[in-house]
């Protein structure tokens, strides 16, 4: 079976593995390359609990379970470490404590360091562009091929038995597509040089913002913007430093002691009034694989598993119900 992949990030590379493993022919299409849209600057903060109620996403145990299966695969093809130190940090305030307390008991991957700190052990901070790369590597040593140019127009794909569009805030350019809902969310992230002698714990630290360790030790990644209505993807690094340093400084006031280095953005994709991802048959063999707003680490491969399944069977029913695309029929 030929599949057709538009978009090399986390969507479409791990779909890639996916599929070469099940002995499909694969050949992905990206004019940025490997990791070039958000999956090459997210700082790849991974754990059963974003998102502002703190309850746990769904499928997160199996979703974070299908991560850590990729990561393996792909630190096999890396001499650098894939990951930071395991688990998050996470300040909560008064509405969030019950839910957490609630994970402590159920999920035991939760404790509380104090009353506004716990330590999600579960958590991780996975380097996402290294990993991508990585996961690449495995993926074309299996046969997985890349071809580095833009799909202007599906017809340009005829001759494959499916096309899976994973192209990241790129949807939008498909017409095929036009009907989904969802919306682009411009996020920017700065890179902070850790000035020596600084208490900065190991372990990422998340509040109203974060700070993730980047993969030189001397760095860290801050975040993020949550933009809307943004159609620019250029950062601008006074936009992100007037919204970010003050969000941090809350709950990490040394922040202001360390120097701005790079500042970076892209767009997530989310699913309108929701946050579960898309993924499913938009109509006859076209395929989409979408909207996994801040949970591209969590989602990722959980979703390239059960596409290859449906592709393999030629059944979008093998996705649960929940991942629907929803599409407004006309
Ligand atoms: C600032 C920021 C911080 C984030 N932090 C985190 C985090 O800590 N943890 C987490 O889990 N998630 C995080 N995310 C979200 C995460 O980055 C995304 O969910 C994930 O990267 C989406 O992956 P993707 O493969 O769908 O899209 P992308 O990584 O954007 O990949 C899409 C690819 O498609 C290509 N493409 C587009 N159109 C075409 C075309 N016509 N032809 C060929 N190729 C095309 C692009 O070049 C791009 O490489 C963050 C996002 C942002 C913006």
């Amino acid at each position: 079976m030929k599949v057709a992949i538009i978009g090399a990030g986390l969507a479409g590379v791990s779909l890639a593995w996916h599929l070469r493993v099940s002995g499909c022919d694969v050949t992905l299409f990206d004019h940025n390359g490997i990791a070039g849209g958000a999956s090459g600057i997210a700082p790849g903060l991974m754990h059963p609990y974003p998102g502002e109620q703190g309850l746990r996403s769904f499928l997160a145990t199996e979703g974070m379970a299908a991560t850590k299966e990729l990561l393996a695969v792909a630190q096999s093809f890396s001499q650098e470490p894939l990951c930071a130190d395991p688990g998050i940090l996470r300040f909560i305030n008064d509405d969030q404590r019950e839910q957490f307390l609630a994970h402590e008991k159920k999920h035991h991957d939760v404790e509380f360091h104090r009353d506004d700190l716990v330590f999600i052990r579960s958590g991780m901070t996975v380097f996402s562009e290294r990993y991508v790369r990585s996961l690449w590597k495995a993926a074309e040593q299996l046969g997985a091929r890349l071809e580095r140019k833009k799909i202007e127009d599906l017809q340009q794909l005829h001759d494959c038995d499916h096309i899976v569009i994973a192209a990241g805030s790129g949807i939008h350019h498909f017409p095929e597509a036009k009907d989904l809902k969802v919306s682009f969310l411009k996020g920017q992230i700065l890179t902070c040089a850790i000035p020596d002698n600084c208490n900065l714990p190991t372990e990422a630290i998340i509040g109203k913002g974060y700070i993730a360790h980047a993969e030189d030790p001397k760095y860290c990644y801050v975040g993020s913007t949550y933009e809307r209505g943004v159609t620019c993807s250029m950062p601008n690094r006074d936009v992100a430093v007037a919204q970010i340093l003050p969000k941090i400084a809350q709950f990490y006031p040394e922040i202001h002691s360390f120097p701005v280095v790079d500042c970076r953005a892209a767009f997530r994709v989310m699913r309108t009034g929701h946050y579960y991802p898309m993924a499913g048959r938009l109509k006859d063999s076209i395929w989409v694989c979408t909207a996994m707003g801040s949970r591209g680490l969590l989602y990722h491969a959980l979703l390239a598993r059960l596409m290859t399944e449906a592709l393999l069977h030629d059944d979008a029913s093998r996705i649960p119900l929940a991942f629907d695309l929803k599409v407004l029929k006309n």
